[in-house]
């Protein structure tokens, strides 16, 4: 969408558009991304100095973003926000995985099962290697970031043998 308002044009670097309730915000190179979109993103997850995507639920953006801020009238009524590279195909879906997990409540349900089907030593070596990205160690959150790095990674991203599919092999926290 083309924004107009001069109070929006600190966003306007970026490319926006809402699909499915879930607000896409697609930069060309990292300085295009607006401080706010990593003030907010920082807030969620933790400092994030090598990140190339970012989600962050839009009742998280209204909790800790003024009304009438740019990004919250770019919101509108979506639900998710997710901001990545222009054809990071790879990135895209995992963000666009945060917000289908926050969003659709059974395929919420197919994670938790697919988590409890994991041994211990398996969650452990998961939250491992999450944190060892700079994830917070907050189990909720650390369960979101598993389901999109599960689903879009190679199967020894965890390196605990699951048979996921996945062909990326550079790790750089999404
Ligand atoms: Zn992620």
């Amino acid at each position: 969408m083309e924004i107009k308002s001069p109070a929006l044009s600190t966003l306007n670097r970026m490319e926006w558009h809402i699909q499915h309730r879930v607000l896409h915000g697609i930069y060309r190179t990292r300085q295009d991304v607006p401080e706010e979109v990593y003030r907010l993103a920082t807030l969620y997850e933790g400092l994030l100095p090598h990140g190339q995507g970012w989600n962050l639920p839009a009742t998280w953006i209204k909790n800790h973003s003024p009304r009438g801020s740019p990004l919250r009238v770019l919101l509108g009524d979506a639900e998710y926000l997710i901001v990545y590279p222009r054809g990071d195909l790879q990135t895209k879906k995992h963000e666009l995985l945060h917000a289908e997990y926050a969003m659709n409540p059974d395929y919420r349900a197919q994670v938790r099962t697919d988590w409890l089907s994991l041994t211990s030593s398996q969650q452990q070596r998961v939250h491992q290697v999450l944190l060892s990205l700079g994830y917070p160690n907050d189990p909720e959150l650390l369960l979101d970031e598993y389901q999109a790095y599960a689903a879009t990674e190679r199967p020894s991203f965890f390196g605990i043998h699951k048979g996921h599919k996945g062909q990326r092999n550079k790790t750089k926290r999404k």
